[in-house]
């Protein structure tokens, strides 16, 4: 159930409602819209008593949410959701953002190699997992609390924005400690607790969707965040498992318009995962910058050839300025805009 408030309601009537909504024991989330504000309920198993709420100073109407999901519905929200990062970095605006930077962190010097080139391309977000979840026990798991220290220096010297993982409650606690957004990975999409545990932050999550997850799947997921409190989600197409076997997945950038129809919230779109095959990356993120996507994040490695993770799709400095150009060129065709040095 939605309550839709008058365009002039005060935030005493606001308030009010909320108030009324907690006191008959549900979960009240006011979301401030360009022309109204929208107050979402949650916590109810069966339908809402309306009548008394609708009686209250200030509200429009109550209208029920077709939709499983409801804070993440457009219906709640017709503006589409910004996510602002500080310093002029936003998700989800005009500006398409560009998180660049390795798979792992493996080393002071790797991280700050690369972090240059990607500051120096004009991207504004950095990523780097410091814990990996990887398919082999075997592999490289990164490099732990070193790496998110070292990702703190990154920031510190370049002033860029850190993306990283958290795999489990604990390097959660962890990555909000050091990072700016905690990035959800494909294999956790469905990992509820770890959800919860997010949605109680205060910093913005990345929600990778999840190898196989279809659209309510992928939304309901993020439900689960913005049901917490947290509202500073965006999502991530990083391609899904199919029969095809010249890309390591199927990147499916149709669901970029098909979560735009649905969703408030902002969706990027991750060709290195993708595709996992470094000469298709840059074709494939031009391709989602022109489906409408809101940014890209793309691995970069100075040494492809020696990356502890992901070698093989990780694209090189040069041809991460040569994306941006690419990009700029395409989002300019949409009104859209890439930052560039
Ligand atoms: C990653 O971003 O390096 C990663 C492990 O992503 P995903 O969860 O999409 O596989
Ligand atoms: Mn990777």
């Amino acid at each position: 159930m939605l309550v839709m408030m008058k365009a002039h309601a005060t935030s005493e009537e606001i308030r009010e409602v909320c108030r009324k909504i907690e006191e008959m024991g549900y979960r009240a989330h006011p979301i401030p819209g360009a022309m109204r504000t929208a107050i979402g309920i949650t916590g109810n198993r069966g339908p809402v008593e309306a009548t008394s709420l609708e009686a209250l100073p200030g509200v429009v109407e109550c209208v029920p949410v077709s939709k499983p999901y409801k804070l993440v519905a457009r219906e709640l929200r017709e503006d589409s959701t910004i996510v602002d990062l500080g310093d002029g970095v936003r998700i989800g605006g005009p500006e398409i953002a560009v998180i660049a930077g390795p798979c792992a962190i493996e080393s002071h010097e790797q991280a700050f190699t690369i972090a240059a080139a990607v500051r120096a391309a004009g991207a504004r977000l950095f990523r780097g997992g410091a814990y990996k979840p990887r398919t082999s026990p075997y592999s490289f798991q990164g490099l732990g609390e070193e790496g998110l220290r070292i990702l703190a220096e990154v920031r510190a010297e370049f002033g860029l924005k850190i993306v990283t993982e958290a795999v489990d409650h604990e390097t959660l606690a962890l990555v909000e400690e050091y990072g700016d957004v905690i990035q959800i990975g494909a294999r956790n999409m469905q990992n509820f607790s770890l959800l919860k545990r997010a949605g109680k932050s205060s910093r913005p999550v990345l929600l990778k969707r999840g190898i196989s997850a279809t659209l309510d799947e992928f939304l309901m997921a993020a439900e689960y965040i913005l049901s917490e409190g947290n509202y500073n989600v965006i999502l991530c197409e990083r391609g899904v498992r199919t029969f095809v076997d010249h890309t390591r997945n199927t990147l499916d950038l149709s669901v970029i318009p098909a979560v735009q129809r649905l969703s408030h919230l902002p969706i990027i779109a991750d060709p290195s995962h993708g595709t996992g095959r470094r000469e298709k990356v840059l074709p494939l993120s031009r391709a989602a910058i022109a489906v409408g996507a809101d940014g890209l994040i793309v691995e970069v490695h100075h040494k492809p050839e020696e990356a502890l993770s992901d070698g093989n799709q990780s694209i090189l400095p040069a041809e991460l300025r040569e994306l941006m150009g690419e990009i700029s060129q395409i989002a300019a065709v949409l009104g859209r805009r890439v930052e560039l040095p």
